[in-house]
């Protein structure tokens, strides 16, 4: 089918371009620049239009002004701008920067909001209003001391009954029962490795256990969940490198899931706490 070819009036004369003009100034793209060097480099985009793609936001709009102005002296120029795509495809560029600017902006919220679910506390894990409590178990899970030991003492022996019906958990995996006399509605149990010098799998079985403690949260629809530091007490994992394994493990899970909404570290005693503080710090700051 056969158009009329697209006509615009002459830049100096026009009522359309003196509008077009003032909008661009005050969305700041005319700017000076050497005009006849920009011409030539106007023409290059011209030519190898596949450049576009790679222009950044002030080459866009000195090449904008390039066109409009050229309609100054070549009438028609704009005109053809339009009909032969280049117009569109400057101004297509421009929208994939401006959406790139807004994911931008939505990742760096995403990760503050992620970081403000997660919270470090210094206490008994025992005494948390929360919905479930992790215990750093044994793989009897029949109780044991440390955390362990308090958190059934806490709930009372029907903790050790269910326990009881569960019979195992092998290290690095997770069960829950319920919280009985404990603030806490859940307990999940998990087991930690022992320290053997970290040639041992140990990285990789403490992050599985918060990984599996934190996807049997996530069935339970489990909103609020707080961890000891499992594996550094009687288990001898150095607190430093597990504080960093536990913070990386729940940061990637609140980042690949929606719940739990909230993630507590428990530390229990100032050394601890001051450790988790560090290790967090140096994560949000990366
Ligand atoms: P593991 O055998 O996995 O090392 P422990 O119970 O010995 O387990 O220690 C795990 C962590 O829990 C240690 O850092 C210890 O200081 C801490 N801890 C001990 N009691 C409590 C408690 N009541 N609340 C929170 N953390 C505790």
């Amino acid at each position: 089918m056969q158009t009329e070819p697209l006509t615009l009036d002459p830049f100096c004369y026009s009522e359309k371009f003196h509008r077009f003009i003032t909008t661009l100034s005050e969305e700041n793209f005319v700017i000076s620049f050497d005009w006849v060097s920009w011409q030539n480099e106007a023409n290059r985009f011209i030519t190898y239009p596949e450049l576009l793609t790679l222009a950044d936001i002030s080459t866009l709009q000195k090449l904008l002004t390039t066109h409009v102005r050229k309609e100054r002296f070549c009438s028609g120029y704009m005109a053809n701008m339009i009909e032969n795509g280049h117009f569109l495809a400057i101004l297509k560029r421009l929208q994939v920067i401006r959406t790139n600017i807004i994911l931008e902006k939505t990742d760096i919220s995403d990760e503050s909001n992620m970081m403000q679910q997660i919270e470090i506390i210094q206490g008994d894990i025992t005494q948390l209003q929360v919905d479930a409590i992790v215990n750093a178990a044994n793989s009897s899970l029949l109780g044991g001391g440390g955390v362990d030991g308090a958190i059934h003492r806490a709930a009372g022996r029907e903790l050790l009954e269910e326990c009881r019906q569960l019979r195992r958990c092998e290290t690095g995996e997770a069960k829950i029962t319920k919280g009985y006399n404990l603030p806490a509605k859940w307990v999940i149990h998990t087991v930690g490795p022992v320290w053997k010098g970290g040639n041992y799998g140990e990285d990789e079985l403490l992050a599985s256990c918060y990984r599996h403690s934190l996807t049997l949260a996530e069935q339970y629809q489990i909103k609020t969940i707080a961890f000891p530091a499992i594996s550094t007490g009687v288990y001898g994992f150095p607190m430093e490198r597990a504080s960093k394994i536990a913070i990386a493990e729940v940061h990637q899970f609140l980042h690949d899931h929606n719940s739990p909404e909230q993630v507590i570290f428990v530390c229990f005693g100032q050394s601890a706490y001051d450790c988790y503080l560090r290790v967090m710090q140096e994560f949000t700051e990366k």
